[in-house]
């Protein structure tokens, strides 16, 4: 409760234009307005149908974010990595090592053909490296992905856009744009076509109805649900270590204008997909715990006091060594900020793959939570 009541209070005050941009806990604001009105209904109607959403924003005018309403506190976050912990070091030779994975940048996947769906089809595995097992570093992850299109009308995403996001997607995580090869690329299994005025004007209020309605596959499919977000959001993704508990809730959810070559300046890049996605496969915002040990739990992205907003040439928010990295994709800066994952998260989004989204994984049964002790009998 608190954590929404501070969510949406630092919202409002990006609304009225006046925080310092990250500040996560200071005074009541002494007043409101409509912006902050209609920003607390929607933060109450997602906490109604999901706690576990993490959400890009946009700020007004000049502003580009705002804090996640739903972004997991840091106890939440603490109960996440030690869930993590647990699981690496149940297996064979496992535990963290930075750098594990920045093997040379490996050959790109061609595009599936996209297929019509059913809602509630199963979609087959792709991925390499089935059941009971881990993957190595330098193995492709092939992540199976349906995109699931809400219109209004003649109002919403183009089909011909979804071909762009999917290459966006693989651009960025094959390292292309810049960074590392994290080795993952999207695999288009299929697009559906929903029709719904409601859900196309708040699918956040209208999440567990439709993602019920629409999810496909397991915790290894990735859903991408297009649809119109309200005031300031840009996107909203949910975060492997909550499958378990919720497998329907399981997704990424997007604003359809901020696609490639979409309408929405500064946020046309396709980008908001990148960074919703990073949280799905797991990564955590680069100023997470600000300049406190862990940050974002990845060695090689330096602490950062408070997210990016716009693209400034520099920023050194810390005093550890290091400035911001503002470039990369899970910070809040402007899409044309944004072009890179490093090594760590690369290595991060493997571990995670491996502990709770590949086939098999022990981690999206529910009762094998942090709270259940671990074996190493257990398939890994
Ligand atoms: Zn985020």
């Amino acid at each position: 409760m608190a954590r929404r009541a501070t969510a949406v209070f630092l919202a409002c005050l990006y609304t009225l234009g006046v925080a310092p941009a990250g500040a996560r806990a200071s005074a009541a604001p002494a007043g409101g307005s409509a912006h902050c009105a209609a920003d607390d209904a929607t933060s109450r109607a997602a906490s109604h149908t999901s706690g576990h959403v993490a959400v890009r924003r946009r700020g007004p005018g000049g502003l580009t974010h705002a804090v996640e309403p739903h972004e997991p506190d840091p106890a939440e976050v603490a109960r996440m990595e030690e869930d993590l912990r647990r699981r690496l070091s149940a297996r064979p030779g496992g535990g963290y090592v930075p750098g594990a994975d920045s093997a040379a940048v490996g050959p790109g996947v061609p595009m599936a053909p996209v297929a019509t769906a059913t809602p509630g089809t199963p979609a087959a595995s792709g991925v390499p490296g089935g059941a009971g097992t881990a993957t190595q570093a330098g193995e492709e992850i092939r992540v199976p992905m349906w995109v699931h299109i809400i219109r209004d009308g003649a109002l919403g995403l183009p089909d011909s856009a979804v071909t762009r996001q999917v290459a966006t997607l693989n651009a960025a995580y094959s390292g292309s744009l810049g960074g590392v090869d994290t080795h993952v690329r999207f695999v288009l299994r299929g697009v559906t076509h929903t029709t719904d005025r409601q859900w196309f004007r708040d699918p956040l209020g209208h999440e567990a109805a439709m993602k019920k309605r629409l999810h496909i596959g397991g915790q290894d499919t990735l859903n991408l649900y297009v649809a119109q977000l309200g005031e300031l959001v840009l996107g909203y993704a949910t975060y492997p270590y909550w499958y378990a508990d919720d497998p329907d809730l399981d997704g990424v959810v997007i604003d359809w204008r901020s696609v490639p070559g979409g309408p929405l300046r500064e946020f046309d890049k396709g980008f908001t997909a990148v960074h919703e996605i990073g949280h799905w496969l797991g990564l955590l915002h680069t100023f997470e715990n600000g300049c406190q040990t862990p940050g974002d739990a990845v060695d090689d992205t330096p602490f950062e006091a408070y997210p990016t907003t716009g693209c400034p040439a520099r920023k050194d928010s810390c005093s550890a060594t290091g400035d911001d990295p503002l470039h990369n994709y899970m910070d809040y800066g402007q899409d044309r900020c944004m072009r890179e994952f490093t090594s760590g998260q690369a290595v991060r989004i493997r571990q995670m793959w491996d502990a709770y989204r590949r086939p098999g994984a022990p981690g999206a049964l529910k009762g094998q939570s942090a709270a259940t002790p671990l074996t190493t009998a257990q398939p890994m």
